[in-house]
């Protein structure tokens, strides 16, 4: 059925395109653009409706499913202007791909994924203005998939929204690339192996948010999460993935069943393993964390995700007791990541892996 799903344009009237904020106090998803995606499925006529409009609000009726049962899913990537305004984005197919991954689980439809790359791409040059230009800025983007029948009662909808709203945001390290303390909970857990930590499902993030602020009240940045069962083998970190330089080796915990593959994670991986690094994705304790550090065999700890890209680990606090990690400071293979990373997201430099599509 979706094969034949048409977009439809109805661009924004120019006396009601928004004033564009100011780029040096974007922050965080604080601004949305003057257009988003929108399309409607339901169990007659699968994906239909598709068009690309003005930003707009949503009428929905309070017993929409997606009030009640949290059956919601989404995505976050990222557009960059370089040089010559050439637009890119990275690796947008593997967000697509991963939200169908996420649908499956929560038995929610699946995107075309190829018809979503294209109404992506013009929603994107349609609003290309909006991309910011300032250093390390960037053109946030978040797909979501929504369940809106108006119905009781726990099941998988019969109708669906699927959208893609766009927000510019500030260099995610404005004084510089600085290392974060991170706290390290045996409280709280947030996935279990056959749940939904795999897949970027809503309620994830709000079951997370308690230990958040807890750590955030003792003065850390963000969560690092154990296992489930025993609270003791390392999972991710805050809604990242975290990896770890020990001796000679770049250990991340394994994609089992309770951690999200993130898109970073991988370039990480590929990335480190064409420098010849020996990365090693096997689980690590927090007991074998402390004890390399103790003993000074580890020497990095960096967090991985679209929104940081690559975030050094200065500091954990794990049952009260601080730990220094490097220093202190950032890591000599965290920053050339980030550098390379950033260097390949914003097209100025060689991109061995085709991560990069080209806009316009
Ligand atoms: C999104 C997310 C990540 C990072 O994924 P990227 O594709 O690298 O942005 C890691 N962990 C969790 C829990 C996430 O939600």
């Amino acid at each position: 059925m979706w094969e034949n799903i048409e977009v439809a344009v109805n661009k924004c009237d120019s006396d009601k395109r928004k004033d564009k904020p100011d780029q040096n106090a974007l922050g965080f998803g604080k601004h949305f653009t003057d257009h988003m995606f929108l399309m409607k499925w339901d169990r007659q006529n699968g994906w239909h409706d598709a068009e690309i409009c003005p930003y707009r609000n949503f009428n929905l009726d309070p017993a929409s499913m997606v009030f009640h049962y949290g059956q919601a899913i989404f995505e976050g990537l990222k557009v960059y202007k370089g040089e010559n305004d050439q637009i890119y984005m990275f690796r947008p197919e593997d967000n697509l791909e991963r939200m169908n991954t996420s649908a499956l689980r929560m038995c929610m439809p699946r995107l075309p994924v190829e018809k979503v790359l294209k109404g992506l791409k013009a929603l994107v040059y349609l609003d290309r203005e909006w991309i910011p230009t300032n250093h390390g800025a960037t053109l946030y983007v978040r797909p979501t998939m929504i369940a809106v029948e108006p119905a009781l009662g726990v099941r998988p909808s019969n109708e669906y929204y699927f959208f893609i709203i766009m927000s510019p945001v500030g260099a995610y390290y404005p004084e510089g690339f600085s290392p974060t303390k991170i706290w390290v909970t045996d409280k709280y857990v947030r996935a279990v192996k056959g749940g939904v930590g795999h897949v970027k499902t809503a309620g994830n993030y709000a079951a997370s948010i308690m230990a958040a602020e807890e750590a955030h009240k003792a003065g850390y940045t963000q969560v690092l999460w154990l296992d489930a069962c025993e609270r003791k083998y390392v999972e991710e970190v805050g809604t990242s993935n975290i990896f770890f330089k020990i001796g000679d080796e770049l250990i991340t915990p394994p994609l089992d069943g309770s951690i999200l593959g993130g898109i970073t994670r991988d370039s990480v991986i590929q990335l480190a393993r064409s420098w010849g690094i020996n990365v090693v994705e096997k689980q690590i304790s927090i007991d074998e964390v402390i004890a390399a550090c103790s003993d000074s065999s580890l020497h990095e700890i960096f967090a991985s995700g679209t929104a940081a890209v690559i975030s050094p680990v200065g500091e954990l606090c794990y049952q009260d007791k601080q730990y220094i990690i490097a220093d202190g400071k950032t890591g000599e293979l965290s920053r050339r990541l980030f550098e390379e990373l950033q260097a390949i997201q914003n097209g100025k430099q060689k991109d061995p892996f085709k991560w990069i599509v080209r806009i316009g």
